[in-house]
């Protein structure tokens, strides 16, 4: 029997040390907060009775049968179709762009193929041959008319920079629909936690061989008690910073309350620049199945991530990716860790994609243990 610690009560710490647990090992979960769940973290507001998405909104998604089973084991999920609004030019929008937000932009009653024609043909940039940032892949898939309502003021107040500076592979393909199809996710298993997200955890993490010890920091000097730590904090908070800092976006929440609905959907995205924050979040639209007479909002501010905040959005320019190199080498040089989850590896994950990879991550390492080998430092190459 094996005696492993996971850093961190997240999805990841969570899932891992279940199925080691399960498997028969002896499993203690630290995190330094006060409640497992890490950023999917779910808790009612004493006042309103809503149900509050403490660390920003969560909706899950996945086409993964496995893992949509897995939360259904912990959790009953409640069907849930995020549909954002925006507000741009004193008008409010359906998003993502879509037969309606084009119609209604341009004032047209276009059908799929004319909408399509239109766009391709009206719209486009068609000179630029070979996108190279966000802004010229924008221009060149939808216009200057478009990018300027619906991309350009959120992205320079999301990322804090022009699009002009980001690559043109933050936005892949075409990002507009030709259809009246306003489903923000196109998987085909989505909802939402009937008790939240932290109900699951702590069910997940319910089991006799799991020890939990919230409020605990830490620190590498204890790896040393157990036959292997899985961490899923920050990768270079595990070399103190040594090479410097990854970047990361941060955000800010600014939260209140009111009566009654007040703006009747869960997520209102604002384009313009001049707005300073990037949308509105209403959390009892999150739970549609739910009443309440009172009603709690998040304002979310982006900006850059300085010690001792929150780190959110991986920046991962070519700056950072050099600097992760450098970090994901001294982590393949230490010994008796594996770094996981959306710190640990420095990427985004969405939560189906974390938990698939977390039961990926436990299943390759008992397989590690049942042939005596060497676990990765990474069973999921950061870069
Ligand atoms: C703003 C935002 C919105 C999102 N919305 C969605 C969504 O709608 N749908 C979706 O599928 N996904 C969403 N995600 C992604 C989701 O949050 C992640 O998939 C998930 O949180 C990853 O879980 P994790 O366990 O890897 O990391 P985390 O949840 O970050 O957990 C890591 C834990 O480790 C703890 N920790 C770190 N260092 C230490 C230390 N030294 N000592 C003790 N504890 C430590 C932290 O306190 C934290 O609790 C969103 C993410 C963000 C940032």
């Amino acid at each position: 029997m094996g005696k492993y610690l996971m850093v961190g009560a997240g999805l990841s710490g969570a899932v891992i040390g279940r199925h080691l647990a399960e498997a028969g090992h002896e499993v203690t979960v630290v995190d330094s907060r006060s409640h497992v769940g890490g950023n999917c973290h779910t808790e009612r507001d004493p006042d309103t009775g809503v149900m509050v998405h403490v660390y920003g909104p969560h909706i899950f998604h996945t086409d993964d049968e496995e893992v949509w089973e897995y939360v259904n084991a912990y959790e009953r999920f409640l069907p849930y179709r995020n549909r954002v609004k925006a507000t741009t030019g004193g008008a409010v929008y359906s998003l993502p762009v879509n037969l309606h937000t084009i119609n209604q932009f341009f004032g047209k009653t276009l059908r799929p193929d004319e909408a399509r024609d239109f766009i391709v043909n009206e719209q486009a940039d068609t000179s630029i041959d070979d996108p190279q940032t966000f802004e010229e892949q924008a221009m060149r898939f939808v216009g200057r008319d478009l990018y300027e309502a619906f991309f350009k003021g959120y992205t320079m107040k999301q990322w804090g920079c022009h699009p002009s500076e980001l690559p043109a592979s933050i936005l892949k393909r075409l990002p507009v629909r030709f259809n009246y199809d306003d489903n923000y996710f196109f998987h085909r298993f989505q909802g939402m936690p009937e008790h939240g997200y932290t109900a699951m955890v702590e069910r997940i993490l319910d089991h006799p061989a799991i020890d939990v010890r919230l409020q605990t920091v830490f620190s590498r000097n204890q790896a040393g008690a157990y036959d292997h730590v899985f961490y899923s904090g920050p990768l270079d908070g595990w070399f103190d910073y040594e090479l410097g800092r990854l970047g990361y976006r941060t955000l800010d929440f600014e939260r209140f309350t009111c009566d009654g609905d007040y703006q009747g959907c869960a997520v209102m995205n604002y384009g313009e620049v001049g707005v300073p924050y990037t949308r509105i979040t209403e959390h009892k639209h999150f739970a549609p199945w739910e009443n309440h007479a009172g009603s709690v909002c998040y304002r979310e501010f982006s900006r850059a991530c300085d010690p001792g905040d929150i780190p959110y959005y991986p920046i991962r320019q070519v700056a950072e990716k050099a600097l992760l190199q450098d970090y994901v080498a001294l982590a393949e040089g230490a010994e008796g860790v594996s770094f996981v989850g959306r710190l640990g590896t420095y990427r985004y994950l969405d939560m189906d994609v974390t938990i698939r990879e977390a039961l990926d991550t436990a299943r390759g390492f008992l397989g590690h243990v049942q042939a005596g080998t060497r676990p990765p430092a990474f069973f999921v190459a950061p870069l």
